[in-house]
């Protein structure tokens, strides 16, 4: 077993991963900014090293220092968390290649899931449904762009193969905004992500974002652990997630999983990764895969007792899964309330100093934050400071589970998002289940 991790990362994973290695046995390395001294999981770990300046491109994202980090304190693998290098190809290479265990999966793999052309290329060869688009990369030739736009049928998305985080895509719904439209994304794409390959797909009026969590060892063992839903979403920005997915069957997930299973034994696929698709009329369409733990992990976890951290870092140490498939049980029902620094109106990030904060507790809530009284909200990262789980046997229970943590959690001397989680757990199309990716802008448009 590894006897050292490094923790690349801030925040609340940081934290979820310490206290993973702690159970495990593993000493730990804070590798923090700046700015991040006085985080939880830094003043809980063995051995801290900061690696530069508050900004993220001098510290969370600066390979350099990270990889002498992990030289100083010795330490045996690196967890990348979510966000900052998590999926940088390059730095899973250089990690590897300066002898260190990457918890994650290989850098080949993160490189073709990465691109997202390549990423469904793999998919279509391993039998998985996608968005039906074109063919691979777009071209440069006008009248074969319009023909195959005529083909797919209005309206199209068009993507970035390079794009993440909700950037570089643009929808078209007539003829005559496409090519103007083609020409603006390559333009952002090429500035934003340096590539601009871009593909073509249908777009998908009324989703369901319903994505697969996975799980794949060294030793050729690959399971699924069920699929969670997160269409709450604003701005592409999931809000709420939960596990299972309303009104998927077992067959359903049954079939979804054989085929998951078999496309990450075709890739090679290593450690914790999701797959991510738009749900429509009762098809799942992927759009793309995710070669890394996730937010929102933990509700999988509620439902099938499932450590994921445990399991990602026994994979990167050369051990095999600890379950396989005939293990896989789903329980009850869980939901996820991403807390986040902000004005629950306007969205503007809230940092500055928790002067009170209270957990919630009782039967099925967990919690996991790196908050505490006086804890200074800096702000220079990501706004989200907390996620609120509740678990329950049935999903009626789990929002009542949720509504009575969300009404016991005391967040004070910043502004959160409570008051909107509050909200949506009293809105009638949420607890009914299954709306789709729109719903939650339409309803914040619509107002109170
Ligand atoms: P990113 O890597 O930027 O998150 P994705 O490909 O996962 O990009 O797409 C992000 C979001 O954009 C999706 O969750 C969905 O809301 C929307 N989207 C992407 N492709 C389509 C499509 N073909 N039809 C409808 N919506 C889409």
């Amino acid at each position: 077993m590894l006897e050292k991790i490094l923790i690349a990362n801030r925040g609340e994973i940081a934290l979820r991963v310490l206290r993973a290695c702690r159970e495990m046995g593993i000493a730990t390395v804070a590798a923090h900014s700046e700015a991040d001294r006085d985080l939880k999981h830094v003043r809980l770990a063995d051995e801290t090293v900061c690696i530069g300046p508050a900004a993220s491109s001098e510290s969370y994202l600066n390979i350099p220092a990270i990889i002498s980090a992990a030289e100083v304190t010795d330490a045996g693998a690196i967890h990348p968390g979510y966000g900052f290098l998590s999926e940088n190809a390059d730095f899973a290479e250089r990690v590897e290649s300066s002898g260190f265990a990457f918890i994650g999966p290989r850098a080949e793999t993160i490189r073709l899931m990465g691109d997202k052309v390549s990423a469904k290329n793999a998919m279509l060869a391993a039998g998985v449904p996608c968005v039906p688009g074109s063919d691979g990369a777009l071209g440069e030739d006008p009248e074969e762009n319009v023909r195959m736009a005529r083909e797919i049928g209005y309206p199209v998305i068009v993507k970035a193969s390079g794009g993440g985080g909700g950037r570089g895509m643009r929808v078209v719904h007539t003829e005559g905004a496409l090519l103007n439209s083609i020409a603006l994304t390559r333009n952002e794409a090429r500035q934003a992500f340096g590539n601009d390959t871009l593909y073509m797909e249908k777009y998908l009026e009324h989703p369901r974002h319903v994505e697969f969590q996975m799980l794949a060892d060294t030793h050729g063992n690959a399971v699924c652990l069920g699929e969670r839903d997160c269409s709450m979403q604003r701005r592409h920005q999931k809000v709420i997630e939960e596990a299972p997915a309303p009104g998927i069957t077992p067959e359903m997930r049954d079939s979804m999983s054989q085929r998951l299973i078999r496309a990450c034994l075709e890739i090679g696929y290593r450690g914790a990764g999701t797959f991510e698709f738009l749900f429509e009329n009762g098809q799942f369409y992927f759009i793309e895969m995710n070669t890394r733990l996730q937010v929102e992990h933990p509700v999988t976890e509620e439902i099938t007792g499932v450590d994921l951290v445990r399991e990602q870092i026994r994979v990167a140490a050369g051990e095999a899964l600890s379950i396989d498939q005939s293990d896989i049980r789903i329980h009850g029902h869980a939901i996820e309330c991403r807390i986040n620094a902000e004005d629950p109106v306007h969205f503007l990030p809230s940092p500055g100093t928790v002067t009170q904060y209270h957990a919630p507790g009782g039967p099925g809530i967990r919690v996991d934050t790196h908050l505490y009284n006086g804890y200074k909200v800096p702000p220079y990262y990501d706004s989200m400071i907390a996620k609120l789980i509740a678990y329950g046997p049935t999903r009626d229970i789990a929002i009542a589970r949720m509504r009575g943590a969300l009404g016991e959690i005391v967040i004070d001397g910043i502004r959160t998002n409570i008051p909107l989680h509050i909200d949506l757990m009293n809105d009638a199309n949420f607890r009914k289940g299954g709306a789709n990716i729109h719903y939650l802008e339409k309803k914040l448009k619509a107002g109170p």
